[in-house]
């Protein structure tokens, strides 16, 4: 049972697909709808104008056809006259009537009229003296012909030449009769001959059986009525009709068989002005059915045509709207892929015969750019994995291809691999003695030597860093894998000869294992970099990788990644420490201090992670959060009304970016905030680490006209002098002088002299760790600007800081009281 089922559902399906196929789109539609509508439109028009000509030319065709139909009447009607005339001028010159006229035998008279009567139908014969007395007649009585046909009415009779002529209609009691008289000459006229038919059916028969038109001749006047017809219904006959002279066309009549039109025409019975005899009226009707039949079928050709005219044309006009709409598809479908990056398939360009130049070109000009794209595409994938100075493959290529061999096989076993990373001794110092231009060509020296090192088709050489390069092979054991090194550390023995330098490199090489030391990428690079700065440390020139040279346990590691997933998971938060004016005790602004939601651990303190992030670059993205969040509090505080400024903490890989001052520009325009509301603090260390590049972003922060402060100053070896040369606004007394200073005398001194040198050079002071009012009363005491510290406020959650500034109030005068014994020693 279930089977017919399925079979029906399946050929649904099939036939709702069909549909869905054919179902036309937007684009279609309003290609095929308007001149399909207008195609309907002119089509109906036009058969609407043929159904009106149809209408009037079938009108004229009846009406023509109804003139013809009388005059066929009326010649029915002469050759009866004539008939009529023959028989009375025989009977007029018959002996036997002859002598009976001279007898003036009546009897015998009206035998010879009745025989002659009878001879040819005649209704009435009758014989009247010259002056149209009746003598004798057949039909009716002598006395009654006197009185029903007067005299002048029977002498008018006798004006024609021809029979027709004489003829006449005239009504006898109700009964039309057609008459003509013929003159008896012996040889004057002795009497007259009249001989008469009744006007019956039979005539409208015979009409009807050589015209096919319908007929009734009507009565009219006083008692109109109908005296003799063809049609069925004959009581719609005696509506009055408004005649004209001789005729009247255009009456519909209903008939069982349909309508038909009619025309009248008033039968001249010539005895009108004799008497006021009523006249006769023919009418004559033709069935307009019969009329239009043949254009009826005309017409039904013609509605065909249409139809299957507008068929073909909707099927016509979809298929070419399909062949306008499909590589439109195909088209779009590119774009999709274009926005997908799938720049490989290339764009079907459609045949120009079929759409036209116009979309040909425009698939043209989608393949150029998908072309064009792929292009450039290419172009950036060789930047982002080549290193545009040496050629080599760079960091992104190095770990990507490690971690595609890092890959276990199908049995899940992983090929055993070596990673080398190894360092330029010195390289610093020669860039900065012999200027980067000529430290490039050494660096692509240093690449060439190292390619032409290691041969093997398996080894990925690449440069992962300034003067860091790494080589990835498989490994086949430690001493093979130290040979390699050996050979590789060999290429640079012999001096590089650079225009008139020559340079003595050496370099120091780590080596780490796969599977042996880590299975990831990141870290067998991080194990890799250990023993590479313990060879350089211990002066070894090489060293595989051993736990015991890493103090940063595999924890640390872990940290990383932990450090990564916390920007990801939003677990960093900005934390605001205010700074005042020592002076009047009014907040300028806040230190910006990062603080970690650790979802375990809890709030991880800055010091926990910060080194670490430092030694690893990390450090980066936290400074990239921080910016970020930064101004956008920046931003707020501002739309709120408080004038503020906001202190960051940048670190060495930061002055390193050399793109960092384009980025903090940019971040300060989206934010529309000022550039003078932003200090940046920097350690001196992270200024002395690589001083020449530190400075370039220096001088382009200065340039945008962020500030900058020398953060915990006093902590490192620069001096005052140095500062000098350095584009900074501020300066930041580290907190272990400050702490101490109101009970240690030394300590007192230095921050004395700070101020009074950092003022020297025209640097705002601020003072950190600032913990008692004690300490502010000194400060205050010894000219310093601001002040930080848990004596002025702990840092606090950024949303909190803007209540934080609205209570805050300065302390009194009095409990800024400063120990003058102790004031007076300094
Ligand atoms: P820092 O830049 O010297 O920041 C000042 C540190 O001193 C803060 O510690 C602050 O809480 C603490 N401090 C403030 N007032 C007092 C006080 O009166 N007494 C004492 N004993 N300490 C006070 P925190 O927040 O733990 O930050 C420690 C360090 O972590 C910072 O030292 C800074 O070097 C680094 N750091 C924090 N946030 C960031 C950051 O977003 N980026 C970078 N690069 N480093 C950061
Ligand atoms: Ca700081
Ligand atoms: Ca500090």
């Amino acid at each position: 049972m279930s089977a017919p089922r399925y079979w029906s559902a399946g050929w649904l399906t099939a036939l709702r697909g069909q549909l869905t196929h054919w179902r036309l789109s937007g684009l279609e539609q309003r290609i095929v709808w308007p001149f399909l509508l207008l195609l309907l439109l002119v089509q109906g028009l036009s058969l609407m104008l043929v159904d009106r000509a149809v209408e009037q030319s079938a009108t004229r065709a009846i009406d023509r056809d109804l003139v013809t139909g009388q005059r066929v009447f009326t010649r029915l009607l002469e050759q009866r006259a004539e008939r009529l005339s023959e028989a009375a001028a025989l009977l007029a010159t018959d002996f036997g009537f002859r002598s009976a006229v001279n007898s003036r035998d009546v009897t015998t008279l009206s035998d010879a009229l009745e025989n002659h009567g009878r001879r040819i139908g005649a209704a009435l014969v009758v014989y009247t003296d010259p002056a149209w007395r009746p003598v004798a007649s057949t039909g009716l009585s002598v006395d009654r012909v006197a009185a029903l046909l007067p005299v002048a009415r029977m002498a008018g009779m006798a004006g024609g030449s021809t029979p027709a002529q004489t003829a006449r209609l005239t009504l006898i009691e109700d009964r039309a009769y057609q008459i003509v008289a013929v003159p008896v000459k012996a040889p004057r006229t002795v009497g007259w001959v009249l001989m008469g038919f009744v006007l019956d059916r039979s005539v409208l028969l015979q009409l009807a059986a050589i015209t096919d038109l319908r007929a009734a001749v009507l009565l009219q006047g006083a008692q109109p009525g109908v005296l003799m017809s063809t049609f069925v219904s004959e009581a719609q006959l005696l509506a009055p009709v408004p005649m004209g002279e001789a005729a009247a066309c255009g009456r519909m009549l209903r008939e069982s068989d349909g309508a038909w039109r009619s025309c009248e025409f008033v039968l001249d019975t010539g005895l009108a002005e004799v008497r006021g005899a009523p006249p006769l009226r023919l009418v004559l009707a033709q069935s307009v059915d019969e009329a239009v039949a043949p254009f009826h079928r005309l017409q039904l050709t013609l509605l065909l045509l249409t139809v299957v005219g507008v068929v073909v044309f909707a099927v016509g006009s979809a298929v070419t709207a399909r062949r306008l709409v499909l590589p439109l598809r195909g088209l779009r479908r590119a774009a999709e892929r274009l926005s997908r990056a799938d720049y490989d398939t290339p764009v079907r360009v459609p045949d120009g015969r079929l759409v036209g130049d116009e979309l040909v070109q425009l698939a043209q000009a989608f393949e150029s750019t998908r072309q064009a794209v792929q292009q450039r595409e290419h172009t950036i994938g060789r930047l982002a994995y080549w290193d545009t100075l040496t050629g080599l493959p760079n960091r992104a290529q190095f770990i990507d291809v490690l971690r595609a061999r890092l890959q276990p096989d199908a049995a899940g076993t992983l090929a055993p691999l070596a990673v080398l990373m190894l360092d330029l001794d010195r390289f610093k110092h020669v860039n900065d003695v012999l200027g980067h231009p000529l430290g490039d060509r050494l660096l692509c020296e240093v690449a060439q030597r190292l390619s032409s090192g290691c041969a093997g088709a398996d080894m990925v050489l690449a440069r992962l860093s300034g003067d860091e390069f790494g080589l990835l092979m498989p490994s086949r054991g430690a001493a093979h894998t130290h040979a390699v090194a050996q050979a590789l550390l060999a290429v640079l023995d012999a001096p590089m000869r650079l225009d008139d330098h020559t340079i003595d490199l050496s370099a120091s090489l780590g080596i780490a294992f796969a599977p042996d030391h880590a299975c990831e990428p990141e870290a067998l690079l991080g194990l890799v970099e250990v023993a590479m700065y313990a060879a350089k440390q211990r002066q070894a020139g090489m060293l595989a990788y051993d736990t015991s040279m890493d103090n940063r346990s595999s924890a640390s590691l872990s940290l990383l990644s932990e450090l990564r997933q916390a920007i990801e998971r939003q677990e960093l938060r900005l934390y605001v420490q205010p700074k005042v004016d020592l002076k009047t005790g009014q907040v300028l602004g806040g230190e910006a201090l990062v603080r970690w939601h650790h979802p375990q651990r809890g709030l991880v303190p800055p010091m926990e992670f910060i080194p670490f992030a430092e030694q690893t670059g990390f450090i980066r993205q936290i400074t990239t959060w921080m910016l970020e969040a930064g101004v956008q509090a920046l931003q707020q505080w501002q739309e709120a009304g408080l004038v503020l400024k906001l202190s960051i903490n940048l670190s060495t890989r930061d002055l390193l970016d050399p793109e960092l001052a384009q980025r903090v520009r940019s971040l300060l325009d989206r934010h529309r905030v000022s550039a003078a509301r932003l200090c940046l603090e920097i350690t001196e260390s992270a200024i002395m680490d690589d001083p020449t590049r530190a400075l370039q972003t220096l001088q382009k922060l200065h340039a945008l006209g962020v500030r900058l402060s020398i953060d915990d100053f006093g902590t490192g070896y620069s001096s005052l002098a140095y500062l000098k040369r350095l584009p900074v606004d501020e300066l930041k007394i580290d907190r272990s002088f400050v702490t101490n200073m109101a009970r240690d005398l030394a300590d007192a001194r230095i921050v004395q002299s700070t101020i009074g040198l950092a003022h020297n050079l025209g640097l705002t002071v601020v003072a950190e760790g600032v913990e008692t009012d004690k300490a502010w009363a000194l400060l205050a005491r010894l000219g310093c600007d601001e002040g930080q510290g848990y004596g002025i406020g702990r840092p606090m959650p950024q949303e909190e800081f803007f209540g934080w500034v609205r209570r805050w109030r300065a302390p009194e005068r009095e409990a800024l009281h400063v120990d003058t014994d102790f004031a007076q020693m300094l």
